[in-house]
């Protein structure tokens, strides 16, 4: 993409390819401009392949560190501004594009195919997506040019299309514990990364770049299943959260690091070897709805606020907030508690609020 100054964005890819046949895996980084723990994950990665013997690896490996570079330079002062693109105001991880809502007969494939081999019908699916994915890349070279948001994911997404497993590494954009989100049918996964826990995502958040390639596949999955035939393919999306914004914590790195390897190790791609397993495997489980963000309900500073990490009890105090006013009165201090019992996991870096900011965000569980 070329910049008003003339200047080029581009993206590094670093592909490490397996004396065997196998899966494609993609990983990228640093989609949202402050979340920069990936990058150091992908930099270790990449000292560790280039080391490995090409034996030691099934398939083919691609790395994307700073894979938003117009994100990943925007700033407000000291801060990190790169969730939203300045340009049109997206997230830019809700821009993708979703080969399901291409509104294909896949009904009609799905008949076709009910006595297939798996792996041929992962092939004729994935031609599918491919076919559909160049169609629509035709209209960006129209004369009538394209939004930013359909050049950049274009170019991101031609990389991953074609994956068995997209692992996308992700930070809080505040201060938060290490966690990562799953999809349907992918429980058993969970546990290889070893993180603090790990999010179903049931409800779509819309355009993510995980759900926007692991969607499609759902959605076959689920007319197999309508037509009598339940299979399962092994495709497979996660988006991983590593600690806090604007930081390579060396907590998260490592366990993020660690996870990946060994997840690697239990698909199959990386072999022989057991790189370090996880000390232990990811603690629980939680739907979506279990996630609970608390917003101030009033304007004021945050203070004797619990850290990420802490289980709170319904009636625990969560934080207070200092409440200042015009009305002669002296400045208040409002105590919020937990609505419900749970683990906190992530928290705002400012300590100032306006009424109805996000203060902090818990998972509910009962222990
Ligand atoms: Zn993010």
């Amino acid at each position: 993409m070329q910049m008003a100054s003339g200047d080029r964005i581009s993206l590094q890819t670093y592909q490490f390819v397996g004396a065997t046949p196998g899966k494609k895996v993609y990983i990228q980084a640093n989609l949202h401009g402050a979340e920069l723990a990936g990058n150091a994950v992908i930099h270790q990665l990449i000292e560790f392949l280039s080391d490995l013997d090409a034996s030691a690896l099934a398939g083919e490996i691609w790395l994307v560190p700073v894979c938003n570079p117009l994100g990943m330079n925007q700033r407000s002062h000291h801060f990190a501004a790169g969730r939203y693109n300045h340009y049109d105001g997206r997230d830019w991880n809700r821009i993708y594009w979703d080969y399901e809502q291409e509104g294909e007969d896949i009904d009609a494939f799905v008949r076709s195919h009910l006595n297939s081999d798996p792996m041929l019908i992962i092939q004729n699916y994935r031609q599918r997506i491919q076919a559909s994915f160049q169609a629509q890349l035709e209209h960006l070279h129209s004369p009538a040019g394209a939004p930013v948001h359909k050049l950049y994911r274009a170019q991101l997404q031609s990389l991953a299309l074609d994956a068995d497993c997209v692992i996308d590494l992700h930070s809080s954009s505040n201060r938060g514990l290490d966690y990562l989100y799953y999809f349907r049918d992918r429980a058993d996964s969970t546990s290889f990364f070893g993180l603090d826990f790990a999010i179903l995502l049931d409800e779509y958040d819309g355009d993510a770049f995980d759900e926007a390639f692991i969607k499609p596949w759902l959605a076959l999955e689920a007319e197999f299943a309508q037509q009598s035939r339940p299979i399962r393919f092994d495709i497979e999306a996660w988006t991983l959260e590593l600690g806090t914004g604007m930081e390579l914590n060396p907590e998260s790195v490592a366990k993020g690091l660690r996870g990946i390897k060994h997840y690697l190790y239990q698909k199959g791609v990386l072999v022989g070897l057991e790189p370090s397993p996880v000390p232990s495997p990811t603690q629980f489980l939680a739907p979506r709805n279990a996630v609970e963000k608390y917003y101030a309900p009033t304007g004021g500073l945050i203070q004797a606020r619990v850290d990420p990490g802490t289980w709170v009890k319904a009636g625990d105090r969560l934080y207070q907030l200092l409440s200042f006013n015009k009305s002669g009165q002296p400045p208040g201090v409002i105590e919020i508690q937990a609505k419900s019992t749970g683990l906190v996991y992530d928290i705002s870096i400012n300590h100032a609020v306006n009424q109805g900011e996000y203060v902090l965000a818990m998972v509910q569980r009962d222990v």
